[in-house]
């Protein structure tokens, strides 16, 4: 196995500046990886999004690529995850991040912030030129020359296309590179939920610390957690999520907002008319809702899992592979983990066994991860909750035996999907680089 750092290194171009591509250009290059650019489609890279969770497989991903304490202050180290009822009973509560016995946390940040910190990350290990915005992957093809097997990169903004040895597609959910790969495969699908999103500034609560789910997803569901921490006002930033099934929401199979349009605005009463009689105690949701500058609304979606993401020389990664409902916070660290893999393999043998190696471990990962998302397994006993306490409780145990709440803890598992001591044991995915 000849590795493809040092003298071998190929011409790597990464499409999509979105977390995976910004986390594959420095793991490339902590790998030893030269000669890596970047097409990102914005023209500009704004700061978009909201909050999203870095779970601590990713978490030491990032870490190991010397971002942890950038991180550790942008971020809030998520401690705890609750289910409520809409009228404030607790259901279930269990450990996260470094409580639940992982040597890394789990952390809570915008990924407005989490991007910017890469980008900038990027520009200052890579070169100010590494990111070149504007360029829009449109498709690509196979080429040879001299015996030499390489990509063209079709772009919508020149005739002219790109040459590379290794394309890397990064450019996601609506990922044209992956369009091309599988043409007959059609937009993304729907499950029926609709998603309001919004950053609030307000007052912290429980412990700052702790993601709370209200409500069931079978009727209306809500998720609150902090992603900064207090400032001097004593104000954090919550970011939440409200999602509304059946009547409100998209039916599965419906056709959803083209690649771009997915967010779009929506005024807070829209939400608010869904939460009309909770009383969500010790946090006031309302406040939370009406304080947002701006809510987005977005479909549920995700994609079948794929036989290949391998075509030649291009490689699909994050979103771009294998999108999944956000309710299990894995799209960013499933994409971090992806782009720490591939370069390792990239590391240690040719291009095409590393691309090999790193479809055959990361595919079938993602793809149980997929349908365990799918199941939508706590939501279940969400449901079963609200049949059988409709107007709430006080003490969870005179609705549920205690057995039932054990498997809520299982089907977290499921969608975190590492456990704590198989992380802690495990070798690191950093490629010592020999300097010359
Ligand atoms: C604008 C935006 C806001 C988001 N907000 C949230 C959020 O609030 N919460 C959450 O959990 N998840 C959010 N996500 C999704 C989340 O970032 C991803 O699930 C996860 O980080 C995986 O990252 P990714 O790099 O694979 O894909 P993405 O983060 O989607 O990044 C893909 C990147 O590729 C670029 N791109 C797209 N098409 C092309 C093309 N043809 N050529 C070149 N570049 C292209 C996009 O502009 C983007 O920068 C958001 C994604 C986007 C793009």
């Amino acid at each position: 196995m000849t590795p493809c750092n040092g003298k071998n290194s190929p011409k790597i171009l990464i499409a999509g500046a979105g977390i995976g591509g910004l986390t594959t250009a420095l793991s490339l290059q902590a790998a030893g990886l030269g000669n890596i650019q970047i097409i990102e489609a914005c023209p500009r890279m704004r700061a978009v999004g909201a909050g999203i969770n870095i779970q601590p497989a990713a978490v030491r991903e990032l870490t190991e690529l010397g971002l942890g304490r950038a991180l550790e202050a942008e971020a809030v180290a998520t401690a705890r995850l609750q289910y409520h009822h809409r009228y404030g009973g607790l259901i279930f509560s269990e450990p996260r991040g470094r409580a639940a016995g992982y040597r890394w946390p789990q952390f809570s940040v915008h990924r407005a912030r989490l991007q910017e910190l890469l980008l900038a990350e990027v520009r200052r290990r890579l070169g100010a030129a590494a990111v070149l915005t504007g360029r829009r992957l449109l498709h690509y093809e196979q080429a040879a020359s001299k015996g030499q097997r390489s990509v063209l990169v079709f772009t919508a903004e020149s005739p002219r296309p790109l040459r590379c040895d290794l394309l890397i597609a990064a450019d996601g959910v609506n990922s044209a590179a992956r369009a091309v790969m599988h043409p007959h495969e059609g937009p993304p699908l729907g499950n029926g939920i609709w998603m309001w999103r919004g950053v609030s500034e307000g007052p912290p609560f429980l412990d700052g610390r702790t993601m709370v789910i209200f409500g069931c997803n079978s009727q209306v569901k809500a998720v609150v957690y902090a992603v900064s921490r207090p400032d001097t006002t004593g104000n954090c930033q919550l970011n939440w999520v409200v999602e509304t099934h059946g009547d409100a929401g998209p039916a599965a199979g419906d056709t959803l907002p083209a690649a771009g349009e997915w967010d779009q605005s929506a005024p807070a009463e829209a939400v608010l008319a869904h939460l009309d009689d909770w009383r969500t105690g010790f946090l006031d949701l309302h406040a939370v809702v009406s304080a947002a500058p701006r809510i987005l609304r977005y479909p549920m979606i995700d994609r079948d899992p794929l036989p290949s993401w391998v075509d030649g020389r291009t490689v699909l990664l994050g979103d771009a592979a294998h999108p999944m409902y956000p309710t299990g916070s894995n799209g960013a660290s499933q994409a971090i983990v992806d782009a720490r893999v591939l370069a390792y393999e990239l590391a240690h043998c040719e291009v095409d066994e590393a691309l090999s190696r790193y479809d055959a471990l990361r595919r079938p990962q993602t793809t149980q991860l997929l349908a365990a998302h799918r199941r939508l397994e706590p939501d279940r006993l969400l449901h079963q909750v609200e049949m059988l306490a409709p107007d709430g409780f006080t003490d969870i145990r005179q609705v549920l035996p205690a057995h039932k709440l054990v498997d809520v803890r299982s089907c977290t598992r499921h969608v975190t999907g590492v456990d704590a001591a198989g992380l802690n044991a495990r070798s690191s995915w950093n490629v010592p680089v020999r300097t010359a």
